[in-house]
């Protein structure tokens, strides 16, 4: 529901964040994690040019009251999440106050200003949360059919389950990282069509997925199902997801189990937690269901984003990036409530600090996939980049740079970056 928070009109004290095309104007209000020189990691909310330290505002009890310890005096946000929704609301509405333009105990009060604002050059940002769970899905139709199409037939691109279920796996939790992490590229079983038996090698086959991550904020009990309505608020905000990919190794290894080693090595996500909450304006529907869902995944919401995406590549000693795609998150067949409702129908407990992966999100047009395999057709048709280079797939010292953004009336709610650069394999 909107409340002031999403007041268009509603200006900071922080000059900068009243830019027409600031990230982080005062309807946004992000949560990540920073810390400055050898200082310790402490939360923060991102405005305009500067991050608020919430652990001062806390310990100057300028915040709402809560029990319990202390939250923002911590290396994630975990805590915090765990208070639950009642409580991110009563946090924002208090925040987008003490920022907003028509003055408050913070803007004056030039002494613990000075404390609490930090400009975002001058800090170090940390994963904001601790991942309990990785799950990755698969919910672009159109990055389904472009991958049926390469791999299997054209004409039955999508697996026979597709339409009905929102295909996933379990990833690796303890490989998410954030983003400016340079990613070492993997080395692991690699059999080429016409060799006889497998060989141990460096990938070279290395591609991004542009992915949005959802962030949960409320658990699940063990045994018990969630509705679509419950998932949706279960989530406390989301994130830009680069699911880092090895399809060489990935072709080998997937059958019969799926992904494993191919995707297990490294994924990055942006720093900025964009709440659900400051995501309210930007509500859309999935699209039109080719085929009729189960009644347990029907949503009787609008549960999609309008989130304007962009993926650039930047080759090393070139300054300047090359755009690669343009998408929308809009697309997307099956919503992250619908996930998080097709993960727990089984029993399965979610925990507050899972993450799960929406998959690539790739459009219908041709400048809007979402990874390398589509757009180059497997490494056969390379893209040619500023600086003269040529890319089938993601070479050593390459960096690829994700950003999003919703455009709202005279204001932007942005993601902020999601980049990484890799390095050379370990010697294998
Ligand atoms: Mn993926």
């Amino acid at each position: 529901m909107l409340n002031p928070t999403h007041d268009p009109a509603r200006r900071s004290w922080v000059e900068s964040a009243n830019r027409p095309e600031a990230a982080f104007p005062i309807q946004n209000l992000p949560y990540g994690v920073f810390s400055v020189g050898d200082g310790s990691r402490r939360v923060g909310v991102a405005i305009g040019e500067m991050i608020l330290d919430l652990a001062v505002l806390e310990e100057a009890g300028l915040l709402p009251p809560a029990a319990g310890p202390r939250v923002f005096d911590q290396p994630d946000i975990n805590a915090f999440m765990a208070r639950g929704p009642q409580a991110w609301q009563a946090m924002r509405a208090r925040i987008a106050g003490l920022l907003d333009a028509a003055g408050s105990p913070l803007r004056d009060d030039p002494a613990l200003r000075g404390r609490a604002m930090v400009p975002q050059h001058a800090a170090r940002m940390h994963l904001p949360i601790a991942v309990r769970g990785f799950t990755d899905f698969y919910a672009s139709k159109d990055h389904a059919t472009n991958v049926g199409s390469l791999f299997r037939d054209p004409k039955n691109a999508l697996t026979a389950n597709w339409l009905h279920i929102p295909i996933g796996y379990n990833g690796r939790a303890s490989s998410v990282v954030v983003s400016g992490t340079d990613i070492r590229r993997p080395l692991g079983q690699i059999k080429p069509p016409e060799a006889e038996a497998p060989v141990l090698a460096a990938c070279r086959r290395l591609d991004f997925e542009l992915e949005i991550g959802a962030i949960v904020g409320v658990p699940s009990a063990m045994g018990t199902p969630v509705t679509t309505a419950q998932a949706y608020d279960m989530i406390f905000g989301y994130v830009l997801l680069n699911d880092w990919s090895a399809r060489d190794i990935q072709q080998w290894e997937y059958v019969p189990l799926g992904p494993f080693q191919s995707k297990a090595f490294a994924t990055t996500i942006s720093p900025w937690v964009v709440t659900s909450e400051a995501l309210e304006p930007f509500r859309v529907g999935t699209p039109p269901r080719v085929t009729p869902l189960l009644p347990y995944l029907a949503e009787a919401t609008p549960n999609n984003f309008d989130i304007r995406l962009e993926v650039a590549m930047r080759p090393t000693g070139v300054a300047e990036e090359t755009a690669i795609s343009h998408t929308n998150f809009r697309h997307m067949y099956y919503s992250a409530a619908q996930q998080l409702t097709h993960h727990a129908i089984g029993g399965c407990p979610m925990n507050v600090g899972d993450l799960l992966g929406s998959g690539t999100i790739s459009g219908p047009t041709p400048d809007s996939l979402g990874s390398l395999l589509e757009m180059t057709r497997n490494g056969a048709q390379p893209l040619t980049l500023h600086g003269g280079g040529r890319r089938g797939f993601i070479e050593d010292g390459d960096e690829i740079i994700m950003r999003g953004w919703c455009e709202g009336a005279g204001y932007r709610i942005g993601f902020g970056e999601a980049r990484g650069r890799i390095l050379p394999a370990p010697r294998g």
